[in-house]
């Protein structure tokens, strides 16, 4: 999956059509970014869902040198592949079902969040049958309506913790939430939610919980609000270089690199007439005698579907717009009768943007959607090339 020394906008990777790049160094510079906006609080990078389609190990290890001190992710068999590779950092996995092999997370020393009395007790027969004590972080739901124990079952998870610390199978080391505005800093619940949240907090401590770590702030929370940091941050799409608040300000507005560069060579070049339709439903006719040219990458790879005639995509180093259906393997540019385009050449479907390339963030206007979804959709068929850094 790595290639050391790979000139990533030109080189095949073994005869892949398309590659997601992605810098490593951005990684570790956007955390050394986030760490100083973090103040005093720690930064726990957020790797789920493969390490949002940026490859889990190498984008963890990144973030680990860029100065990370936790990782997070959301499903136990994510922290297991951490704990497999070899990553020792601290990990929480937070998203658990009844059935969860919580004895092998306590086994792998993986920090588990626990919502709801059902997974306490899992956890505490987990730890018992190891004979060892799992480190737990409770968490609340300070007006998500989402993960977290709410309202009155808040002290009902407290006190039943706290019976199964004096036991010995668990010892309570973090109290978390999330915020319902990820992307709104201004919206009046945030300040709503940290009140609740330190409520919940001295709640915890007042039933005799010794707390490690506090934790609340996402991205948009660590970049635009440094009262929430508490003693950990918990940024995920900032830590891959994108901006979590697009409407407040651009990647580099906030000292992040996007890492992820996703570039096809284009498969097919021809000449076509005026009045030629393009791709399935012809929803595209060519205004004049034209170029098309074929880039290979479509539904299959995460190209969205509804970026049929509006995707923007720099195709040689000039920008164009996708020209008809976007197909499951591919999708068509016409990219105007004088263009000098080859077979081989590049196109560029998103990156930094700094060479007037389209971004993730423009795919994501585009489609209708935020750039988390273009990013971690990328498909498993596209190979991701990781260059740079300490991999
Ligand atoms: C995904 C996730 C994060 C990271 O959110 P970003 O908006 O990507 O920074 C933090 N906390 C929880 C609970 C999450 O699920």
């Amino acid at each position: 999956m790595t290639a050391p020394d790979a000139a990533p906008s030109t080189s095949l990777s073994g005869g892949a059509p398309a590659r997601a790049t992605v810098d490593l160094d951005a990684i570790a510079g956007n955390v050394r970014t986030l760490r100083e906006h973090a103040g005093d609080a720690g930064v726990m990078a957020v790797v789920k869902a493969d390490g949002y389609g940026h490859g889990l190990l190498p984008s963890a290890r990144a973030a680990l040198a860029g100065g990370a001190s936790w990782l997070g992710v959301a499903q136990l068999p994510e922290a297991m592949a951490l704990r497999e590779a070899g990553i020792d950092a601290r990990v929480l996995s937070w998203l658990h079902v009844p059935g969860t092999d919580f004895a092998a997370a306590i086994g792998a020393d993986v920090d588990l969040s626990v919502s709801a009395t059902w997974a306490l007790e899992e956890v505490a027969a987990a730890a018992r049958t190891l004979g060892r004590t799992a480190r737990i972080h409770l968490k609340v739901d300070t007006g998500l309506g989402r993960n977290g124990a709410y309202g009155a079952d808040w002290p009902v998870l407290l006190d039943a913790a706290r019976a199964l610390e004096a036991e010995g199978a668990v010892r309570v080391v973090g109290v978390w939430s999330h915020f319902v505005y990820a992307d709104a800093p201004d919206h009046p619940t945030v300040r709503l939610q940290q009140e609740r949240f330190a409520e919940a907090v001295r709640e915890a401590e007042k039933a005799g919980c010794d707390l490690e770590v506090r934790h609340l702030a996402n991205s948009a929370a660590t970049l635009t609000n440094p009262s929430a940091a508490f003693d950990l941050v918990r940024p995920g799409i900032a830590v891959y270089g994108l901006s979590p608040v697009p409407h407040l300000g651009d990647p580099a507005s906030f000292g992040l690199t996007p890492a992820m560069t996703l570039t096809a060579n284009l498969a097919v070049v021809k000449r076509v007439p005026a009045g030629q339709g393009v791709s399935y439903g012809h929803q595209y006719v060519t205004q004049r005698d034209t170029t098309l040219a074929l880039v290979p990458v479509g539904y299959a790879d995460g190209i969205p579907r509804n970026a049929t005639n509006v995707g923007p995509v720099s195709v040689a180093g000039t920008r164009h717009t996708v020209s008809g259906r976007v197909c499951m393997d591919q999708f068509v540019v016409d990219v105007g009768p004088g263009a000098e385009v080859h077979p081989g050449d590049v196109a560029e479907i998103f990156g930094r943007g700094d060479a007037g390339g389209p971004t993730a963030e423009d795919w994501a206007q585009a489609t209708g959607t935020i750039s988390y979804e273009i990013v971690t959709r990328i498909g498993s068929r596209v190979p991701r090339v990781h260059v740079g850094g300490a991999r």
